[in-house]
């Protein structure tokens, strides 16, 4: 995990050296520019429309820049999920609407055995199952939320936000509904993890083997009134505990706390 965050820093370092790298050429063209409109004779309102329009050019480049910069800080490069980042600040947004009267709930996702996958397959192989397994996740949420929020029709959206936040760790953190709709979206996806057949293939994209059978397990906590401070670590306690529970009991199942929903 260690070299993985290694590469991924050296990674991000890459890409931002490559797009200051393309900025300060721009900012060369822009400086040609401008002496080239200066010294070209034109009318003097006409160089003030060039030059606006130049500086307009290099500075949408530049709020372009900050948007990717922005996103490339909460996104995991392996699933294109949110990242353990985009998790603390959805995490630290449940807890404040929570404060505000909005229902919050959390669902940590562990896929099951994922150690075997990489021993029996190798990790090239367990990587590209965690993929489908976010593929399936982010399905999922999609079509409760556009359901949930259906249903809600001006009585307060849905909002959730799903993320890696470890190795085959994910979480589902779900503001304007408590544990019982979290409960449903978690056994949603896990049913529909259960029944995907994956093909293991090659280097050369040649089947190798079928019908492999990954599952997850899941624990859903909710917020509510009397919970330790910070909530949102006692809220991670509560799930995490109720993920523990699923895997003692033989893993494949959602196990929601207990108590009133
Ligand atoms: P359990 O059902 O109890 O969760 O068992 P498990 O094997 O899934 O759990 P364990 O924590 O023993 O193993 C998790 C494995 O996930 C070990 C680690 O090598 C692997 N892993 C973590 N991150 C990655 C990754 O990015 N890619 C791949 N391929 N494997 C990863
Ligand atoms: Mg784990
Ligand atoms: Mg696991």
């Amino acid at each position: 995990r260690m070299r993985d965050a290694l590469q991924e820093t050296e990674r991000l370092a890459r890409e931002f050296r490559a797009m200051l790298h393309q900025r300060r050429g721009d900012m060369d063209k822009l400086e040609q520019d401008s002496v080239r409109a200066g010294e070209s004779g034109l009318d003097p309102a006409e160089v003030v429309r060039l030059l606006r329009a130049t500086f307009s050019e290099v500075r949408e480049q530049m709020d372009n820049d900050a948007i990717r910069v922005g996103e490339l800080t909460v996104t995991d490069p392996l699933t294109g999920l949110g990242n353990r980042r985009a998790f603390d600040s959805a995490l630290a947004a449940g807890e404040a609407a929570w404060k505000g009267g909005t229902a919050l709930a959390l669902v940590l996702f562990d896929v099951d055995r994922f150690k075997r996958i990489n021993d029996q397959h190798g990790h090239r192989i367990g990587d590209q199952v965690l993929r489908t397994v976010a593929e399936v996740l982010r399905r999922k949420v999609d079509d409760c939320n556009r359901s949930l929020n259906d249903e809600a029709e001006g009585a307060g959206e849905c909002a959730s936000v799903v993320a890696r936040f470890g190795g085959e760790e994910f979480a589902l953190v779900l503001t304007g509904e408590g544990a019982q709709r979290a409960g449903e979206i978690a056994e949603s996806v896990r049913a529909a993890l259960e029944s995907v057949n994956f093909a293991i293939r090659d280097g050369q994209g040649h089947v190798v083997e079928h019908g492999v059978r990954v599952t997850l397990s899941a624990g859903v906590a909710h917020a509510r009134p009397g919970m330790a401070e910070p909530l949102a670590d006692a809220l991670f306690d509560l799930a995490d505990k109720a993920l523990y529970e699923a895997k003692r009991e033989g893993r494949n199942r959602v196990r929601v706390v207990a108590g009133p929903i």
